[in-house]
């Protein structure tokens, strides 16, 4: 097998970069969206992606877009507003376009979100101002955010190396060796280093839909999660359902909404988690980075909560709203996951949330309980799902964690050893 991989990975070395960017974005046009001819396309990405949003924006109209609209975000532009704008500033949203944006998402628009903005660009503006400003936008973009955690629509999220990520990815190489290393390993983690990725992408979520039969299946009560600093029991939302490897959108569309993703998650019951929890990695928000969080919960709200740079934000992020301090969202990762094997730490939840077991704070998926696209929020809440304002994901798995599956009896089963599943 490894002479096989190997003779892959030549050939798609041999590539030349805008090749390899014409692979990436056929696969996140026809595995990530699978783009139905017709269909509108409304993507997202910053200025520096420029090369990807113009790849994917040919193989969109190649797959039979009828439209594909771009909206581009420029890092100086937006600190700009933290440098000169009034006060006020910071509590507008346009909420003109974002209703725009859920009115397409209505007519039958896809949604394609290129990551890659510098995860530090806000790290030296006042917290407090970020937070307005995460605040406004969540409110205003609520409905069109809605389409999607629902998965009304098919969506999909990829990334494109840009040089203020690459050099905190990769401090003290080269600004343009750092961009090319950065690429390499969003390439690898995508899956697209291979002859077929699209048959690739289908074999993976084969195997990660199997897994996720097989929890479903199990109906645990609660996980309970162990390693240096965390000893933690997740209950589980009533009628949780697990997800992974794919997702059937409301739209009748088959979508995968991560490229990479590596996960298998489900809803937690917002009142049933307990103990304490050490983060595996830094966790980078919105241009912050909050370093060695460590937090204790009693009856699923936080207690206690430490981190040893970016408390401030830490503090302000679970205090957004009442759901901000309760879990929204458990995934098991293997620690054999090729995003957790490259060793590179991202800075970028897309990456690094699949590359080891996580907790989200704030709103949990609906989709993740039996029948819950259809629930109102009071039937949602009575399940235990969680809802916020927020969903912020952070990274608790390591090669040294236990995973156990506890049954409504009590009894456990092992389900993860040494950040390996236990069945194959
Ligand atoms: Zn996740
Ligand atoms: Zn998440």
């Amino acid at each position: 097998m490894r002479v096989a991989v190997a003779e892959k990975t030549t050939k798609f070395a041999g590539l030349t970069l805008d090749e390899k960017l014409d692979r990436l974005a056929e696969v996140a046009v026809k595995v990530g969206l699978a783009l139905r001819a017709g269909q509108e396309l409304i993507m997202t990405a910053p200025m520096e992606a420029l090369p990807l949003a113009r790849k994917i924006t040919e193989q969109a109209y190649k797959a039979g877009a009828v439209l594909v609209t771009t909206l581009y975000s420029d890092d100086p532009s937006v600190l700009a507003r933290y440098e000169y704008g009034p006060d006020a500033s910071f509590d507008f949203a346009p909420v003109w376009l974002q209703d725009g944006i859920a009115n397409g998402f209505r007519s039958g628009a896809a949604r394609l979100a290129i990551s890659g903005a510098n995860p530090a660009l806000l790290a030296k503006q006042d917290p407090a101002k970020v937070s307005r400003a995460n605040v406004a936008m969540s409110k205003a973009s609520k409905p069109a955010m809605e389409l999607i955690t629902r998965h009304e629509i098919n969506w999909t999220i990829v990334a494109s190396a840009t040089p203020e990520w690459a050099k905190l990815v990769f401090p003290g190489e080269r600004e343009d060796i750092a961009i090319a290393k950065l690429w390499e390993a969003i390439f690898a983690a995508s899956r697209v280093n291979v002859d077929d990725p699209i048959g690739e992408w289908q074999r993976h979520g084969e195997r990660l839909k199997k897994r996720v039969d097989m929890l479903n299946e199990k109906r645990y009560y609660a996980l309970h999660f162990k390693a240096p600093g965390t000893n933690l029991t997740v209950g589980l939302a009533d009628d949780h359902l697990w997800a992974g490897g794919g997702t059937m959108a409301g739209n009748g569309i088959y979508c995968q909404p991560n490229i990479p993703t590596e996960e298998c998650f489900t809803t937690p019951h917002k009142d049933r988690v307990d103990g304490t929890v050490r983060a595996s990695k830094p966790l980078s928000h919105q241009g912050t980075l909050i370093e060695n969080i460590t937090v204790r919960f009693e009856a699923g709200r936080i207690v206690e909560a430490t981190a040893t740079a970016g408390k401030d934000v830490l503090n302000r992020l679970i205090s957004t709203d009442e759901g901000a301090r309760r879990l929204g969202e458990v995934a098991l990762v293997p620690h054999a996951s090729p995003i957790a094997q490259s060793g590179v730490l991202f800075w970028n939840t897309l990456f690094d949330e699949n590359a080891a077991s996580h907790i989200a704070l704030g709103q949990a998926y609906s989709t993740c309980l039996i029948g819950g696209e259809k629930m109102s929020d009071a039937e949602l809440t009575a399940r235990g799902a969680n809802s916020s304002l927020i969903h912020v994901d952070w990274m608790i798995g390591t090669g040294e964690m236990d995973v156990d599956g506890i049954a409504n009896d009590g009894t456990a089963e092992p389900l993860i050893r040494k950040g390996a599943w236990v069945s194959q």
